[in-house]
């Protein structure tokens, strides 16, 4: 289904969080100790790479009885934070509560848990108890692939008034098993980065991959893809964390990992623009090539469909069809093509196939071929 594009009325990020890309935000997946926050803390500031400081105040776990946040309590340590480092705090908030106890300790911006995105009644609530209050909000896409629930909470606070708004891109909840916990499924963020250019998106690493050696690889595609900075739990001791002590790097590793991520810029000089408009004059003409194959291929694939029908032949010939799949991957194996991709376009293709001969053989028949046949 398409989606219709929503009309924000955003403050530019640069206003309210200028930072050079990518903006960090960092800090513990939960709050769980004074000292726990504060040497954490100081560890991030230290690697300068850091802008933000995030910390679990109220954790939304999935079965009672598992350490559910600090609460109210932790919220004079992240003022603490900001006084002894400079880092602007945030916090998730999933309910009214919430929101007014991170206001009062002076929390600078808000963030919305990918499993209260998910619920209208929770973000309109906390989007009205918002209005009045120019606080930056983050809001993180919501457990499911549904681009429209994340659309509509952005849609919910932006109506309550609050322009300082972006996306947190932190991966799906699959029912596949995939080497991540959250699937990035990054064509969402895509589609929302596509839909709305203007609105800054984040990407958390952390909860995409629920372990730490593949945070550097997705870090790295969420800034090729232009996403305005990463959100990353980092924990002074992370094997000892109260939550998620898979994902998270210690200040150290923080710090190792922006380093060395390359930032590719979006704006290229006169002499990278001039060349990447002649690669796309070259794509251009190769896609309408591939549609003039496709269209001719097909043409032929129905004029085939013709003669079985004329002849009774049977459309599905499995044998044809393996001998066509083997040349092919064996060519475009040559050519450095993945077998995975070319195997997916030649399903596409031969199901359309089936589909046109079916229509050919189902077609009813004239008079002169009842005729013919009798
Ligand atoms: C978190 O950031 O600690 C968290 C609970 O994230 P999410 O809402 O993305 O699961
Ligand atoms: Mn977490």
């Amino acid at each position: 289904m398409a989606v219709s594009k929503p009309n924000l009325n955003l403050t530019p990020l640069s206003a309210w969080l200028p930072s050079p890309r990518p903006i960090v935000i960092a800090g513990p997946c939960s709050a769980e100790t004074e000292e726990q926050v504060m040497a954490t803390a100081h560890g991030i500031a230290q690697q300068g790479v850091a802008s933000v400081y995030r910390a679990g105040v109220w954790k939304p776990r999935t079965r009672p009885n598992a350490f559910e946040g600090v609460g109210s309590p932790a919220l004079p340590w992240l003022r603490r934070v900001k006084a002894e480092t400079g880092l602007l705090t945030t916090v998730e908030v999933a309910n009214a509560q919430h929101a007014y106890e991170a206001l009062k300790h002076g929390v600078d911006i808000l963030w919305i848990g990918a499993r209260t995105t998910v619920n209208p009644f929770s973000v309109q609530e906390i989007a009205d108890a918002l209005k009045g209050v120019d606080v930056p909000v983050l809001v993180k896409n919501p457990v499911n692939p549904e681009l429209q629930l994340w659309l509509g909470a952005l849609e919910r606070l932006n109506q309550a008034g609050i322009s300082k708004l972006a996306a947190v891109h932190r991966g799906f909840h699959s029912f596949q098993k995939t080497n991540y916990r959250n699937a990035p499924k990054w064509e969402l963020a895509i589609e929302l980065k596509t839909l709305l250019p203007e609105l800054p998106i984040f990407c958390d690493p952390s909860h995409i991959c629920g372990r730490t050696s593949t945070i550097p690889a997705v870090a790295q595609k969420a800034l090729d893809l232009d996403l305005q900075g990463l959100m990353i739990e980092t924990h002074v001791n992370p094997t000892e964390a109260w939550s998620d002590a898979a994902q998270q790097l210690t200040p150290d590793q923080l710090g190792e990992l922006i380093r060395s991520l390359v930032v590719r810029s979006a704006d290229a000089t006169p002499a990278a623009h001039a060349r990447i408009d002649q690669l796309r004059t070259l794509i251009d003409e190769l896609d309408d090539e591939l549609v003039t194959l496709l269209t001719r291929r097909m043409g032929v694939v129905g004029q085939i469909g013709e003669t079985k029908r004329a002849h009774n032949v049977t459309i599905l010939q499995v044998a044809r069809w393996e001998e066509i799949v083997q040349k092919a991957l064996t060519q475009a194996q040559a050519g450095g093509l993945s077998a995975d991709f070319m195997r997916g376009v030649l399903d596409l293709i031969h199901g359309e196939a089936i589909r046109i001969q079916t229509s050919v053989m189902n077609r009813p028949h004239t008079h002169a071929e009842v005729s013919a046949q009798a």
